[in-house]
């Protein structure tokens, strides 16, 4: 299980439901300086990105 170093909600920056469970628990997620977005009905997440808007791009494009 990753740990991370906080849970962030941006509600400028929706992020679409999951496509694998189709849970609306997504967040954002800071890990270090860098930022991913997480599931948290199954925990799939994105890779770690140097931006929250890369990170919401990259989840929004495979949702
Ligand atoms: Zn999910």
């Amino acid at each position: 299980m990753k740990v991370f170093d906080n849970i962030l909600q941006d509600s400028s920056l929706p992020l679409k439901p999951c496509p694998f469970c189709g849970s609306d628990k997504v967040y954002f997620v800071e890990t270090g300086q860098k930022y991913g977005v997480v599931c948290f009905g199954c925990m799939v997440s994105t890779e770690s990105k140097n931006t929250k808007e890369t990170a919401q791009k990259q989840w929004n494009r495979r949702a």
